[in-house]
């Protein structure tokens, strides 16, 4: 389980993340907000990266910045960043590297990887060469490298075109039929409709709902549920800052 408790990333004086306190367990949890909601930094301060200003986020009761929880989680930021001249093995190995792993058995691991987001054939060109859907895949196969049991894909299909979203989604499926539980970030409502069982609704840093997709819609489109519950916000928001002027 993902447990955040009182949750604020405060940057230069401004709080991008707010009190946010959450305990996921779903399957595939998605974060739903627009640019700039709050979720890139929330992802960050899960998997270890960015330290909250103050509360706590804890993976399976361990403190997330923890050695322990790194070891549990993988990370696919949004544009992943790659050694150009490598190829696609010689950099899934770099990253076994990283934790430690390598020899025969760590790459047959990692080529049974790369079979499984589709690139295994072009495991020895060189990363300039590829594709941005064929990035994406090399982004999931590094995630995996450690087999983590959380997955953390910040806007995962953001700029894919038709044919690369569709076989991004199936891998994501296909991942959380073996079992591993998913955090997605995303701004994109009829991904959340198709792929997460649960969802948390992020605006200005706070999380205004947290449950099922189905509760939280309520017999009403997504969309218009989103944008209802953004407005409603928006509307004590305003209220609250005339009250103070
Ligand atoms: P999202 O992923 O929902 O688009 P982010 O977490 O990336 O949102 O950003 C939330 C807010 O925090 C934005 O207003 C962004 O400008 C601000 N922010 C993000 N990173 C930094 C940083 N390193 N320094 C200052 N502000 C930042």
């Amino acid at each position: 389980m993902i447990t955040y408790s009182s949750v604020t990333k405060i940057y230069k004086k401004r709080p991008v993340v707010e009190d946010f306190s959450l305990s996921v367990t779903a399957p595939i949890f998605g974060f739903l907000g627009a640019n700039g909601a709050g979720k890139t930094t929330i992802m960050k301060m899960t998997v270890g990266l960015l330290a909250p200003t103050s509360g706590t986020i804890t993976i399976n009761g361990i403190p997330s910045l923890d050695k322990a929880s790194k070891q549990k989680i993988g990370f696919m930021p949004e544009t992943p960043y790659f050694y150009e001249r490598l190829t696609g093995m010689e950099f899934m190995k770099f990253c076994g590297e990283l934790y430690g792993q390598h020899g025969n058995v760590f790459n047959s691991f990692a080529e049974g990887l790369l079979k499984k987001v589709g690139i295994y054939e072009a495991r020895n060109y060189e990363i300039r060469t590829y594709s941005k859907g064929m990035r994406q895949r090399l982004g999931f196969a590094q995630a995996l490298v450690n087999d983590p049991e959380y997955l953390f894909l910040d806007e995962p299909l953001d700029g894919l075109d038709p044919i690369g979203r569709r076989e991004t989604k199936d891998v994501i499926l296909s991942l959380k039929k073996e079992g591993k539980k998913i955090f997605l970030n995303t701004h994109i409502l009829y991904d959340v409709e198709e792929m997460c069982d649960e969802l948390g609704v992020v605006h200005r840093g706070h999380l205004l709902y947290s449950g099922p997709v189905k509760k939280f819609c309520d017999g009403k489109s997504l969309e218009e549920r989103f944008i209802e519950t953004v407005e409603e916000h928006e509307k004590e928001r305003t209220s609250k800052l005339n009250h103070h002027a």
